[in-house]
Protein backbone atom coordinates (compact mmCIF):
# COMPACT_ATOMS: atom_id res chain seq x y z
CA UNK A 1 0.00 0.00 0.00
CA UNK A 2 1.46 3.47 -1.37
CA UNK A 3 5.19 2.08 -1.36
CA UNK A 4 5.08 3.52 -4.19
CA UNK A 5 8.23 2.09 -5.98
CA UNK A 6 6.20 0.81 -9.37
CA UNK A 7 4.45 3.17 -11.30
CA UNK A 8 4.02 1.48 -14.75
CA UNK A 9 2.91 -2.34 -15.35
CA UNK A 10 6.24 -3.25 -15.81
CA UNK A 11 8.72 -0.71 -14.60
CA UNK A 12 12.23 -2.05 -15.30
CA UNK A 13 13.87 -1.11 -11.88
CA UNK A 14 14.79 2.15 -13.89
CA UNK A 15 15.10 5.24 -12.24
CA UNK A 16 13.44 4.77 -9.07
CA UNK A 17 12.14 7.74 -7.85
CA UNK A 18 15.62 10.09 -8.55
CA UNK A 19 15.00 12.30 -11.08
CA UNK A 20 18.64 12.95 -11.13
CA UNK A 21 20.21 9.73 -12.54
CA UNK A 22 19.56 8.31 -16.02
CA UNK A 23 18.96 4.61 -16.67
CA UNK A 24 21.51 2.37 -16.37
CA UNK A 25 20.89 0.53 -19.62
CA UNK A 26 23.60 -2.00 -20.57
CA UNK A 27 22.21 -2.23 -24.25
CA UNK A 28 21.14 -5.68 -24.16
CA UNK A 29 17.56 -7.02 -24.86
CA UNK A 30 17.34 -8.73 -21.24
CA UNK A 31 14.08 -9.56 -20.53
CA UNK A 32 12.39 -9.70 -23.80
CA UNK A 33 11.37 -12.34 -25.42
CA UNK A 34 12.84 -11.95 -28.57
CA UNK A 35 11.91 -15.76 -30.25
CA UNK A 36 10.54 -13.76 -33.13
CA UNK A 37 10.49 -17.13 -35.09
CA UNK A 38 7.29 -17.81 -32.81
CA UNK A 39 4.38 -16.35 -33.74
CA UNK A 40 2.94 -16.18 -30.82
CA UNK A 41 3.84 -13.14 -28.69
CA UNK A 42 4.77 -11.65 -25.00
CA UNK A 43 1.20 -11.63 -23.90
CA UNK A 44 0.09 -15.17 -25.07
CA UNK A 45 -2.17 -14.50 -27.78
CA UNK A 46 -1.21 -14.65 -31.48
CA UNK A 47 -0.28 -11.25 -33.37
CA UNK A 48 2.27 -9.48 -34.96
CA UNK A 49 5.45 -9.50 -33.14
CA UNK A 50 8.61 -6.51 -33.56
CA UNK A 51 11.96 -8.20 -32.97
CA UNK A 52 11.11 -7.77 -29.54
CA UNK A 53 8.48 -9.89 -29.14
CA UNK A 54 5.84 -7.32 -28.49
CA UNK A 55 2.55 -7.47 -30.42
CA UNK A 56 1.21 -5.24 -32.50
CA UNK A 57 -2.74 -4.39 -30.85
CA UNK A 58 -3.23 -0.22 -30.85
CA UNK A 59 -2.86 1.94 -33.26
CA UNK A 60 -2.91 5.66 -32.78
CA UNK A 61 -4.33 8.13 -35.44
CA UNK A 62 -3.59 11.32 -35.98
CA UNK A 63 -6.49 13.27 -37.74
CA UNK A 64 -4.59 16.64 -37.95
CA UNK A 65 -1.34 18.63 -36.89
CA UNK A 66 -3.27 21.23 -36.26
CA UNK A 67 -4.72 22.70 -32.64
CA UNK A 68 -6.48 25.59 -31.60
CA UNK A 69 -4.46 25.52 -28.12
CA UNK A 70 -0.56 26.45 -27.69
CA UNK A 71 0.15 24.20 -24.97
CA UNK A 72 3.57 25.28 -23.60
CA UNK A 73 4.67 21.83 -23.50
CA UNK A 74 3.48 20.93 -26.72
CA UNK A 75 3.12 23.58 -29.23
CA UNK A 76 4.71 27.00 -27.56
CA UNK A 77 3.45 30.14 -29.15
CA UNK A 78 6.60 31.37 -30.16
CA UNK A 79 7.32 28.41 -32.08
CA UNK A 80 3.63 27.76 -33.59
CA UNK A 81 2.80 31.91 -34.17
CA UNK A 82 0.58 32.95 -37.18
CA UNK A 83 3.27 32.19 -39.87
CA UNK A 84 3.74 28.25 -38.52
CA UNK A 85 3.04 26.13 -41.88
CA UNK A 86 0.59 23.70 -41.13
CA UNK A 87 0.50 20.63 -43.35
CA UNK A 88 -1.87 21.78 -46.65
CA UNK A 89 -4.93 19.62 -47.12
CA UNK A 90 -3.73 17.59 -49.69
CA UNK A 91 -1.05 16.28 -47.94
CA UNK A 92 -3.24 15.17 -44.67
CA UNK A 93 -5.03 11.55 -45.20
CA UNK A 94 -8.74 11.42 -46.11
CA UNK A 95 -10.90 9.76 -44.36
CA UNK A 96 -11.40 6.72 -46.94
CA UNK A 97 -7.54 6.49 -46.51
CA UNK A 98 -7.62 6.75 -43.10
CA UNK A 99 -10.12 3.86 -42.46
CA UNK A 100 -8.90 1.71 -44.89
CA UNK A 101 -5.29 1.45 -43.26
CA UNK A 102 -7.02 1.17 -39.63
CA UNK A 103 -9.23 -2.00 -41.41
CA UNK A 104 -5.76 -3.50 -42.63
CA UNK A 105 -3.97 -2.87 -38.90
CA UNK A 106 -6.90 -4.49 -37.31
CA UNK A 107 -6.35 -7.26 -39.49
CA UNK A 108 -3.24 -7.92 -38.55
CA UNK A 109 -4.32 -8.08 -34.75
CA UNK A 110 -4.95 -4.35 -33.47
CA UNK A 111 -7.75 -4.13 -31.35
CA UNK A 112 -7.72 -0.27 -29.98
CA UNK A 113 -8.07 2.79 -32.31
CA UNK A 114 -7.19 5.97 -30.62
CA UNK A 115 -7.89 9.13 -32.74
CA UNK A 116 -5.60 11.87 -31.55
CA UNK A 117 -3.93 14.77 -33.14
CA UNK A 118 -3.05 17.77 -32.80
CA UNK A 119 -6.75 18.38 -31.95
CA UNK A 120 -8.86 15.44 -33.27
CA UNK A 121 -11.83 17.69 -32.22
CA UNK A 122 -10.87 20.77 -34.97
CA UNK A 123 -10.98 18.47 -38.71
CA UNK A 124 -14.02 18.90 -39.93
CA UNK A 125 -17.03 16.21 -39.98
CA UNK A 126 -15.08 13.79 -37.71
CA UNK A 127 -18.42 11.80 -36.60
CA UNK A 128 -18.08 10.65 -40.29
CA UNK A 129 -14.61 9.13 -39.80
CA UNK A 130 -16.13 7.46 -36.39
CA UNK A 131 -18.77 5.90 -37.79
CA UNK A 132 -16.57 3.85 -40.47
CA UNK A 133 -14.14 3.45 -37.62
CA UNK A 134 -16.69 2.09 -35.62
CA UNK A 135 -18.61 -0.62 -38.22
CA UNK A 136 -14.75 -2.37 -38.57
CA UNK A 137 -14.90 -5.63 -36.64
CA UNK A 138 -11.84 -7.90 -35.90
CA UNK A 139 -10.85 -11.36 -37.31
CA UNK A 140 -12.81 -13.10 -34.34
CA UNK A 141 -16.05 -10.44 -35.53
CA UNK A 142 -15.23 -8.53 -32.07
CA UNK A 143 -15.68 -4.97 -31.86
CA UNK A 144 -12.41 -2.59 -32.09
CA UNK A 145 -12.10 -0.37 -29.09
CA UNK A 146 -12.65 2.82 -30.59
CA UNK A 147 -11.18 6.48 -28.43
CA UNK A 148 -10.35 9.71 -28.60
CA UNK A 149 -7.99 11.62 -26.67
CA UNK A 150 -8.90 16.09 -27.17
CA UNK A 151 -8.45 19.43 -25.17
CA UNK A 152 -11.81 18.90 -24.46
CA UNK A 153 -12.80 22.50 -26.11
CA UNK A 154 -15.29 21.70 -29.07
CA UNK A 155 -16.86 18.55 -26.69
CA UNK A 156 -20.01 20.41 -25.98
CA UNK A 157 -21.31 20.09 -29.54
CA UNK A 158 -19.80 17.17 -30.44
CA UNK A 159 -19.94 14.78 -27.94
CA UNK A 160 -23.14 13.48 -28.61
CA UNK A 161 -22.35 13.34 -32.81
CA UNK A 162 -19.49 11.62 -31.66
CA UNK A 163 -21.01 9.17 -29.54
CA UNK A 164 -23.85 8.57 -32.52
CA UNK A 165 -21.56 7.81 -34.87
CA UNK A 166 -20.14 5.25 -32.17
CA UNK A 167 -16.80 7.17 -30.23
CA UNK A 168 -16.97 4.91 -26.93
CA UNK A 169 -14.81 6.55 -24.76
CA UNK A 170 -13.03 9.92 -24.60
CA UNK A 171 -9.64 11.13 -22.51
CA UNK A 172 -10.00 14.69 -21.48
CA UNK A 173 -6.30 16.79 -21.21
CA UNK A 174 -6.91 19.42 -18.73
CA UNK A 175 -3.70 20.35 -16.56
CA UNK A 176 -5.12 22.60 -13.84
CA UNK A 177 -8.45 23.83 -12.40
CA UNK A 178 -7.00 27.30 -11.52
CA UNK A 179 -8.10 29.51 -14.70
CA UNK A 180 -4.76 31.32 -14.35
CA UNK A 181 -2.23 28.31 -14.23
CA UNK A 182 -4.45 26.60 -16.53
CA UNK A 183 -4.56 29.84 -19.25
CA UNK A 184 -0.62 29.87 -18.76
CA UNK A 185 -0.23 26.56 -19.84
CA UNK A 186 -2.62 25.73 -22.70
CA UNK A 187 -0.76 29.27 -24.05
CA UNK A 188 -4.70 31.10 -25.15
CA UNK A 189 -5.97 31.85 -21.54
CA UNK A 190 -8.57 28.48 -22.83
CA UNK A 191 -10.74 29.08 -19.42
CA UNK A 192 -11.26 25.75 -17.43
CA UNK A 193 -15.12 26.14 -17.01
CA UNK A 194 -15.35 25.20 -21.16
CA UNK A 195 -13.38 22.19 -20.47
CA UNK A 196 -15.49 21.61 -17.71
CA UNK A 197 -18.43 21.90 -19.18
CA UNK A 198 -17.07 19.78 -22.37
CA UNK A 199 -16.39 16.96 -19.86
CA UNK A 200 -20.16 17.31 -18.70
CA UNK A 201 -21.06 16.86 -22.05
CA UNK A 202 -19.12 13.72 -22.51
CA UNK A 203 -20.40 12.33 -19.53
CA UNK A 204 -24.22 13.35 -20.32
CA UNK A 205 -23.66 11.83 -24.13
CA UNK A 206 -22.28 8.33 -22.56
CA UNK A 207 -18.55 8.50 -23.44
CA UNK A 208 -17.76 7.37 -19.85
CA UNK A 209 -15.90 6.36 -18.05
CA UNK A 210 -13.86 10.05 -19.06
CA UNK A 211 -10.20 9.99 -18.31
CA UNK A 212 -8.48 13.02 -17.68
CA UNK A 213 -4.81 13.49 -18.88
CA UNK A 214 -3.02 16.28 -16.62
CA UNK A 215 0.70 16.79 -17.32
CA UNK A 216 2.85 17.57 -14.28
CA UNK A 217 5.28 20.32 -15.01
CA UNK A 218 8.03 20.96 -12.14
CA UNK A 219 7.00 24.86 -10.95
CA UNK A 220 3.79 25.01 -13.01
CA UNK A 221 1.05 22.75 -11.84
CA UNK A 222 2.26 20.90 -9.39
CA UNK A 223 -0.24 23.10 -7.01
CA UNK A 224 -3.07 21.84 -9.25
CA UNK A 225 -2.27 17.92 -8.12
CA UNK A 226 -4.69 17.62 -5.46
CA UNK A 227 -7.33 19.64 -6.34
CA UNK A 228 -7.65 18.04 -9.94
CA UNK A 229 -7.42 14.30 -7.56
CA UNK A 230 -10.46 15.79 -5.57
CA UNK A 231 -12.66 16.85 -8.12
CA UNK A 232 -11.60 13.98 -10.06
CA UNK A 233 -12.66 11.48 -6.99
CA UNK A 234 -15.84 13.81 -6.82
CA UNK A 235 -16.86 13.03 -10.45
CA UNK A 236 -15.56 9.56 -10.90
CA UNK A 237 -13.42 10.59 -13.86
CA UNK A 238 -9.80 8.66 -13.69
CA UNK A 239 -7.13 10.69 -13.69
CA UNK A 240 -3.95 10.47 -15.19
CA UNK A 241 -1.03 12.16 -14.15
CA UNK A 242 1.66 12.35 -17.29
CA UNK A 243 5.43 13.41 -16.55
CA UNK A 244 6.55 15.92 -18.96
CA UNK A 245 7.96 14.49 -21.49
CA UNK A 246 11.03 15.31 -23.98
CA UNK A 247 9.17 15.05 -26.86
CA UNK A 248 9.90 16.93 -30.21
CA UNK A 249 12.49 19.53 -29.83
CA UNK A 250 10.52 23.26 -29.05
CA UNK A 251 9.42 22.48 -25.87
CA UNK A 252 12.56 23.39 -24.09
CA UNK A 253 12.22 20.55 -21.98
CA UNK A 254 14.76 19.94 -18.82
CA UNK A 255 14.80 16.85 -16.54
CA UNK A 256 14.65 18.86 -13.77
CA UNK A 257 10.77 20.16 -14.98
CA UNK A 258 9.92 16.36 -14.29
CA UNK A 259 8.16 15.38 -11.28
CA UNK A 260 8.47 11.75 -10.90
CA UNK A 261 5.92 9.23 -10.30
CA UNK A 262 7.08 8.04 -7.18
CA UNK A 263 6.51 11.52 -5.64
CA UNK A 264 3.22 12.12 -7.23
CA UNK A 265 1.90 8.93 -5.55
CA UNK A 266 3.70 9.79 -2.35
CA UNK A 267 1.91 13.00 -2.61
CA UNK A 268 -1.41 11.23 -3.45
CA UNK A 269 -1.24 8.69 -1.06
CA UNK A 270 -0.51 10.75 1.52
CA UNK A 271 -4.18 12.50 1.31
CA UNK A 272 -5.99 9.25 0.53
CA UNK A 273 -4.58 6.08 1.38
CA UNK A 274 -3.93 3.38 -2.29
CA UNK A 275 -3.20 0.49 -3.16
CA UNK A 276 -1.66 -0.65 -6.80
CA UNK A 277 -4.08 -1.77 -9.19
CA UNK A 278 -3.50 -4.38 -11.70
CA UNK A 279 -3.04 -3.19 -15.36
CA UNK A 280 -6.12 -3.86 -17.40
CA UNK A 281 -3.93 -5.31 -19.78
CA UNK A 282 -0.67 -5.83 -21.20
CA UNK A 283 0.83 -2.29 -22.89
CA UNK A 284 -1.49 -0.36 -20.78
CA UNK A 285 0.99 2.56 -20.64
CA UNK A 286 -0.49 4.16 -17.04
CA UNK A 287 0.36 2.65 -13.76
CA UNK A 288 -3.24 2.37 -11.69
CA UNK A 289 -3.90 2.83 -8.09
CA UNK A 290 -6.96 2.20 -5.81
CA UNK A 291 -8.11 4.57 -3.63
CA UNK A 292 -8.56 2.50 -0.34
CA UNK A 293 -11.83 4.47 0.14
CA UNK A 294 -13.59 3.03 -2.84
CA UNK A 295 -13.52 6.67 -4.41
CA UNK A 296 -11.99 5.44 -7.75
CA UNK A 297 -8.51 4.86 -8.95
CA UNK A 298 -5.93 7.25 -10.22
CA UNK A 299 -2.92 6.68 -12.71
CA UNK A 300 1.04 7.68 -13.51
CA UNK A 301 2.00 7.27 -16.91
CA UNK A 302 5.56 7.46 -15.71
CA UNK A 303 7.59 7.09 -19.20
CA UNK A 304 10.81 9.35 -17.95
CA UNK A 305 11.31 7.77 -14.81
CA UNK A 306 10.08 4.50 -15.02
CA UNK A 307 9.34 4.05 -18.76
CA UNK A 308 7.25 0.94 -20.12
CA UNK A 309 8.73 0.38 -23.51
CA UNK A 310 8.66 -3.72 -23.14
CA UNK A 311 5.09 -3.23 -23.06
CA UNK A 312 4.88 -0.90 -25.64
CA UNK A 313 2.56 -2.37 -28.83
CA UNK A 314 1.43 1.26 -30.05
CA UNK A 315 2.29 2.26 -33.55
CA UNK A 316 1.07 5.63 -34.98
CA UNK A 317 0.15 7.04 -38.08
CA UNK A 318 0.78 10.75 -38.77
CA UNK A 319 -1.77 13.21 -40.15
CA UNK A 320 0.41 12.97 -43.49
CA UNK A 321 0.15 8.96 -43.52
CA UNK A 322 3.73 8.30 -42.05
CA UNK A 323 4.14 5.22 -40.09
CA UNK A 324 6.06 5.41 -36.37
CA UNK A 325 6.58 2.75 -34.46
CA UNK A 326 7.59 5.21 -30.97
CA UNK A 327 6.75 8.19 -29.68
CA UNK A 328 10.56 9.54 -29.93
CA UNK A 329 11.31 8.15 -33.80
CA UNK A 330 13.50 10.18 -35.58
CA UNK A 331 11.68 8.55 -38.75
CA UNK A 332 8.75 7.07 -39.83
CA UNK A 333 7.91 5.22 -43.15
CA UNK A 334 5.14 6.40 -45.67
CA UNK A 335 2.07 4.77 -46.19
CA UNK A 336 0.28 7.25 -48.01
CA UNK A 337 2.57 7.30 -50.96
CA UNK A 338 1.89 3.57 -50.74
CA UNK A 339 -1.82 4.10 -50.81
CA UNK A 340 -1.65 6.92 -53.74
CA UNK A 341 0.59 4.82 -55.61
CA UNK A 342 -2.48 2.25 -56.17
CA UNK A 343 -1.37 -0.26 -53.81
CA UNK A 344 -3.55 -3.50 -52.69
CA UNK A 345 -4.84 -4.26 -49.71
CA UNK A 346 -2.14 -7.11 -49.37
CA UNK A 347 0.57 -4.76 -50.51
CA UNK A 348 -0.37 -2.68 -47.89
CA UNK A 349 -0.57 -5.42 -45.19
CA UNK A 350 2.73 -6.57 -46.50
CA UNK A 351 4.27 -2.65 -45.49
CA UNK A 352 3.01 -2.40 -41.86
CA UNK A 353 4.11 -6.39 -41.24
CA UNK A 354 7.54 -4.99 -42.58
CA UNK A 355 8.20 -1.74 -40.39
CA UNK A 356 6.61 -3.83 -37.74
CA UNK A 357 8.56 -6.61 -37.68
CA UNK A 358 11.91 -4.45 -37.40
CA UNK A 359 11.38 -2.33 -34.93
CA UNK A 360 12.95 -2.71 -32.09
CA UNK A 361 12.35 1.36 -30.43
CA UNK A 362 13.16 1.16 -26.75
CA UNK A 363 13.66 5.09 -26.07
CA UNK A 364 12.63 5.85 -22.83
CA UNK A 365 14.57 2.89 -21.66
CA UNK A 366 17.47 4.42 -23.31
CA UNK A 367 17.31 7.84 -22.61
CA UNK A 368 20.13 10.08 -21.91
CA UNK A 369 21.45 12.97 -21.48
CA UNK A 370 22.83 12.53 -25.07
CA UNK A 371 18.91 10.64 -26.71
CA UNK A 372 17.41 14.13 -25.59
CA UNK A 373 18.49 15.94 -28.17
CA UNK A 374 18.48 13.74 -30.86
CA UNK A 375 16.10 14.97 -33.51
CA UNK A 376 12.88 13.86 -33.00
CA UNK A 377 9.47 14.54 -34.93
CA UNK A 378 7.00 16.96 -32.84
CA UNK A 379 4.02 15.22 -30.44
CA UNK A 380 1.22 17.22 -32.43
CA UNK A 381 2.37 16.33 -36.00
CA UNK A 382 2.89 12.89 -35.44
CA UNK A 383 0.26 12.04 -32.92
CA UNK A 384 0.11 12.27 -29.35
N1 LIG B 1 -4.91 17.82 -28.48
C1 LIG B 1 -5.27 16.64 -27.80
C2 LIG B 1 -5.03 16.77 -26.31
O1 LIG B 1 -4.31 17.68 -25.89
O2 LIG B 1 -5.57 15.94 -25.58
C3 LIG B 1 -4.63 15.37 -28.34
C4 LIG B 1 -3.19 15.44 -28.74
S1 LIG B 1 -2.04 15.74 -27.41
C5 LIG B 1 -0.51 15.76 -28.25
C6 LIG B 1 -2.10 14.16 -26.57
C7 LIG B 1 -1.61 14.17 -25.14
O3 LIG B 1 -0.23 14.44 -25.13
C8 LIG B 1 -2.26 15.22 -24.25
O4 LIG B 1 -2.81 14.59 -23.10
C9 LIG B 1 -1.12 16.12 -23.86
O5 LIG B 1 -1.27 16.66 -22.59
C10 LIG B 1 0.06 15.18 -23.96
N2 LIG B 1 1.35 15.86 -24.15
C11 LIG B 1 1.68 16.76 -25.11
N3 LIG B 1 2.96 17.16 -24.96
C12 LIG B 1 3.45 16.50 -23.87
C13 LIG B 1 4.71 16.49 -23.20
N4 LIG B 1 5.72 17.24 -23.59
N5 LIG B 1 4.85 15.67 -22.14
C14 LIG B 1 3.82 14.89 -21.71
N6 LIG B 1 2.62 14.86 -22.30
C15 LIG B 1 2.43 15.67 -23.36
FE1 LIG C 1 -2.92 21.10 -28.76
FE2 LIG C 1 -3.07 18.84 -27.39
FE3 LIG C 1 -0.68 19.86 -28.05
FE4 LIG C 1 -2.14 21.13 -26.25
S1 LIG C 1 -1.29 19.06 -26.06
S2 LIG C 1 -1.10 22.09 -27.99
S3 LIG C 1 -4.19 20.75 -26.94
S4 LIG C 1 -2.19 19.09 -29.44
FE1 LIG D 1 6.89 2.83 -26.76
FE2 LIG D 1 8.85 4.36 -27.70
FE3 LIG D 1 7.43 5.16 -25.58
FE4 LIG D 1 9.16 3.11 -25.35
S1 LIG D 1 9.66 5.23 -25.80
S2 LIG D 1 7.05 3.18 -24.54
S3 LIG D 1 8.95 2.15 -27.37
S4 LIG D 1 6.64 4.86 -27.66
Amino acid sequence: MCSGGTAGPSASGVVAGGHREWAGYDGSAAGYDSDVDTPVTFDGRPGLPDTLGRALRDLRISVTDRCNFRCTYCMPKEVFGRDFAFLPKDQVLTFEEIERLARIFVGLGVEKLRITGGEPLVRRDLPDLISSLAAIRRPDGGEVDLTLTTNGSALRSLARPLADAGLKRVTVSLDSLDDAVFGAMNGIDFPVERVLDGIAAAIEAGLAPVKINMVVRRGVNEPSIIPMAAWAREIGATLRFIEYMDVGHSNGWQLDEVVPATELIGLLCGQWPAETAHPGYRGEVAGRWRYLDGRGEFGVISSVTQPFCRDCTRARLSAEGTLYTCLFAVEGRDARALLRQGATDAEVEAFVREVWSVRADRYSEQRSAATSTLPKVEMFAMGG
